[in-house]
């Protein structure tokens, strides 16, 4: 079965291009537009991985990663922002807000996959799947 990423992402473009990579590598995508359905839709699916936009119309990224952190049965699920903010700090806001990686837009293409497989890694080493 293939590993279900949940990509929460409100800009087309954005959305179009990280599908295309990450379903070019095998993996399921699954879209959220904004943090309300994001959070609702990690509920449903399960993901392996969320990756999360930070700037989003009705529910914001940082709000929607603590709502995924709060939540018992989500709270394993490893969480990449992404974020096209560059000033100072922000970083440690969002890791602090409860995601466990980072990546600044715009996305590179090459780096995208290898924290993906890398968080996966870990993910089965965990448990105790490979
Ligand atoms: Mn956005």
């Amino acid at each position: 079965m293939a590993y279900r990423i949940l990509l929460c992402e409100d800009n087309e473009r954005n959305i179009k291009l990280i599908k295309d990579i990450l379903e070019f590598y095998g993996y399921e995508v699954h879209v959220a537009v904004d943090g309300e359905e994001g959070v609702r839709m990690a509920k449903e699916l399960m993901p392996e991985i969320i990756l999360m936009d930070i700037q989003m119309p009705k529910m914001d990224g940082l709000t929607a990663i603590h709502e995924i952190r709060k939540e018992g049965s989500l709270a394993h699920i490893p969480v990449v922002a992404i974020t096209s903010f560059a000033m100072a700090g922000d970083k440690e806001r969002i890791l602090k807000a409860g995601a466990d990686y980072y990546l600044s837009k715009p996305i590179d293409t090459r780096a995208l996959p290898k924290l993906i497989k890398e968080i996966l890694n870990k993910k089965d080493v965990i448990e105790g799947k490979e």
